[in-house]
């Protein structure tokens, strides 16, 4: 047994120095401390631009008062101790899921503990179905890849955005395939949107396929009332699967799939990550709730950051750094993985917490910073990061 112990030690220690040795090892040295859009190391404070708080409601006092004045005896229970399936059942989840599928011109919609949940959940039981084949774009998220992988279906991936190479695979495909067609609505990496306008008229072409959209990203940031990519673009009845987080944006935990009422009896059957694992405690439940009613009446905040968006974009594009995309993500491209990391040290000298996204993540030559902007932040606040950029 020690023997084994030892040559298993003896492989851990060898798979650990080979990430060490490419400098992509993960550590937890380093503990933040975090308010808004700032966060500290030890005593220095930096603009946090490595965050997902895009409208900037982690530092919402007013918010978080008037929540909990909702609760002044605090009778909302921070644990669950129960499945849904068993007594998790509350009826604030139901009224919340309602909620969510009016907003999102959906039939109904379904609670999971994240967004990594819901994608581990959705993708493995769709997949369980006879003759069920997933199309994914090259970029999507790990959970995505996750849920692919706990998937039995046969899967392709298309390139990045390319609808031409996804009709290709789409027209190759045995008439007996049920095509589900799998994109996030703003993808991390590049800070690019997808044009789901273009997907939804694939339908047309091929009446069968299903369209899957992970609006993590965007839920909350963009719309007119802040209800994502789809709403954006004037589609939300028309995608089949939405899937959203309550972890970004929303400044809670949590997140839902609006979808279907047949999918949704279907999901509660047979999504394993749901039946097996405890549900979202109320108190979550409840604040998530209260921010996502609240999301059409952000447009301040939507607005701010849009106009910091672009202002971003165009000091980049007045330096002679490169960058891509169309919203709030900024990505900064820096080519080799040496010259992204010496980016990223200055820029953390300066004052901004920004972390180097290097080869193996990104392709060879296109390591970046993403610069992920928040709604609180001013032109003020950014200039010194334009700066560096324009005086190299
Ligand atoms: C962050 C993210 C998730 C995971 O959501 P969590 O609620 O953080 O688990 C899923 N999909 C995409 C596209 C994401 O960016």
């Amino acid at each position: 047994m020690k023997e084994h112990n030892n040559s298993l030690q003896l492989r851990i220690s060898r798979e650990l120095e080979l990430l060490d040795s490419t400098q992509s090892a993960r550590s937890l040295e380093r503990s933040y401390g975090r308010y808004g859009k700032y966060c500290w190391v030890g005593s220095s404070t930096l603009l946090n631009l490595s965050g997902n708080d895009y409208l900037g409601l982690s530092e919402r006092e007013d918010l978080r008062r008037a929540f909990l004045s909702l609760y002044p005896d605090y009778a909302v229970p921070h644990g669950s101790t129960s499945s849904r399936l068993l007594l998790g059942n509350y009826s604030l989840a139901s009224a919340f899921e309602g909620e969510i599928a009016q907003a999102l011109k959906q039939e109904a919609a379904l609670l999971f503990n994240s967004g990594y949940h819901a994608n581990t959940a959705i993708l493995p039981a769709l997949s369980s179905l006879e003759g069920v084949h997933i199309l994914a774009d090259k970029l999507v998220h790990a959970s995505i890849i996750d849920g692919i992988r706990l998937s039995q279906a046969s899967f392709e991936r298309f390139r990045h955005n390319d609808f031409n190479h996804l009709e290709r695979l789409l027209s190759r495909l045995e008439s007996a395939k049920i095509p589900i067609v799998v994109v996030e609505s703003l993808y991390s990496m590049d800070g690019d949107i997808t044009n789901l306008k273009a997907l939804v008229a694939l339908k047309k072409r091929f009446p069968e396929l299903i369209l899957y959209v992970d609006e993590a990203h965007a839920i909350g940031a963009i719309g007119s009332n802040g209800y994502g990519v789809a709403e954006e673009q004037g589609v939300l009845q028309e995608i089949d699967i939405l899937v959203g987080t309550f972890g970004k944006a929303l400044n809670s935990m949590g997140a839902y799939v609006a979808t279907s009422t047949l999918l949704k009896r279907f999901l509660i059957n047979k999504a394993r990550p749901l039946i097996f694992s405890t549900m979202l405690p109320e108190a979550t439940i409840a604040w998530s709730r209260f921010l996502f009613n609240l999301l059409p009446s952000f447009t301040v905040e939507r607005a701010q950051l849009r106009a910091l968006s672009s202002w971003v974009h165009s000091g980049i594009a007045s330096s002679e750094y490169r960058t891509c995309g169309d919203s709030y993500i900024v990505p900064l491209l820096l080519g080799s993985n040496e010259a992204c990391y010496q980016m990223a040290l200055r820029m953390q000298s300066a004052g901004f917490e920004v972390r180097p996204i290097r080869y193996p993540t990104v392709p060879k030559g296109e390591a970046r910073i993403r610069l992920s902007l928040t709604a609180s932040m001013t032109e003020k606040d950014l200039l010194p990061l334009i700066d560096l950029l324009r005086n190299r």
